[in-house]
């Protein structure tokens, strides 16, 4: 039975000084989130992400205090989606957000409670899940392609990741004022890399029809994977125009909020890769519906890594739709059983919850007030 929550927020420095994309500039990773604690002394651990802002950062763990907290406290947690729901359709929680601030509270407490559910388990979440250990999970990595990194370090760090670390697929950012500065880095990128590594680009919501659909129209000429975000986040008749217009696949999701959301999407046409983020979203109850509306569309699920992976390889190992995951080390070190991945494989995590329980010590390194 939950006894009592007690929220926090950790801000974790990037690998570098800063790193950007087109339309985000951040030196931290922000970490609000929760401790719910329980009769048994099982504790679980849920956090959201953010852009380190602390104000804003203070709103979501002020919602769970403030809000989610009376709505827990007595209840027991052997069902998530039960207490999901009684979160999630609250009349007046539901009055003033079905998305933001709210919903992304909501996301921390409902990865806390699936974290609470396969602790008491004594078993990885992944398990609780359905998932089985005969599945290969691909790893693509985004830290080697920020926008702010000259052509140089672009085609360094993307050697790095691809001949060093045994990546397969990895990801970099376009949306450079001059377009032309995207179609010269992508065509060095795809030499040094060579035809077998696939590469995916990611607009952030950067580009505008008809402005940009020269370059969108360039991009199947690279044989990049797929282009995510391509235009602005709930442009929903703007993606479907355009998925019919280009040859390469579009991907998006990392900023929708809801099944409703995405369900628009997917019937729309405009998207391609589905790409939910359980921090985002209210956490892994609906992420795990999106991948199912994924699923009966016959659509490839690729989850976002608002956690950095670290409690979606859960979701990622369990549903079929997913076969390849993004991951970003930014936070992999603050908990107790990092993320492992060898030559772009990730491995099975084996400690019982969700994989998000800190470290104390970095809980007390890179912790704010609340
Ligand atoms: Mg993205």
């Amino acid at each position: 039975m939950i006894t009592s929550l007690e929220t926090f927020i950790l801000h974790v420095p990037v690998t570098r000084d800063r790193i950007a994309d087109s339309t985000h500039s951040i030196t931290h990773w922000g970490m609000p989130g929760v401790k719910i604690m329980t009769d048994s002394e099982h504790v679980g651990y849920g956090f959201t992400g953010t852009h380190a802002h602390l104000a804003s950062d203070r709103l979501i763990t002020d919602c769970i205090t403030n809000c989610y907290a009376e709505l827990l406290i007595g209840e027991e947690v052997d069902e998530p989606r039960k207490l999901w729901e009684k979160m999630a359709y609250n009349p007046p929680l539901q009055w003033v957000g079905r998305a933001g601030i709210t919903t992304m509270a909501l996301a921390a407490v409902d990865i806390a409670l699936w974290d609470l559910k396969s602790k008491y388990r004594e078993e990885p979440l992944w398990k609780t899940l359905g998932g089985k250990e005969e599945k290969k999970l691909e790893a693509y990595n985004t830290d080697g392609g920020w926008l702010n990194f000259n052509q140089d370090m672009l085609i360094e760090d993307v050697k790095r990741l691809t001949l060093q670390d045994g990546y397969k697929s990895i990801k970099m950012k376009v949306g450079k004022p001059d377009s032309n500065e995207d179609i010269h880095r992508i065509e060095a990128v795809r030499k040094a890399l060579g035809n077998d590594v696939r590469i995916m680009t990611d607009a952030n919501g950067r580009w505008r029809l008809p402005d940009n659909l020269e370059i969108l129209s360039c991009l199947k000429d690279f044989d990049v994977t797929w282009i995510e975000e391509p235009l602005w986040h709930d442009d929903v008749s703007g993606h479907s125009e355009l998925a019919k217009s280009i040859q390469t696949p579009i991907a998006l999701g990392e900023m929708l909020y809801s099944l409703a959301h995405f369900r628009e999407f997917i019937s729309s046409g405009g998207v391609r890769f589905v790409q939910p983020d359980a921090t985002r979203l209210g956490g892994i109850t609906e992420a795990l519906d999106v991948c199912n509306l994924a699923q009966e569309h016959q659509l490839p699920v690729t989850p976002h890594a608002g956690d950095m992976a670290q409690t979606q390889i859960h979701m990622s190992i369990a549903h079929p739709s997913i076969e390849l995951l993004e991951f970003i080390p930014w936070i992999t070190h603050c908990f107790e059983e990092p993320l492992k991945i060898d030559s772009g494989i990730f491995s099975y995590p084996q400690m019982p919850g969700a994989g998000t329980t800190i470290r104390n010590e970095y809980m007390e390194m890179y912790g704010k007030k609340v």
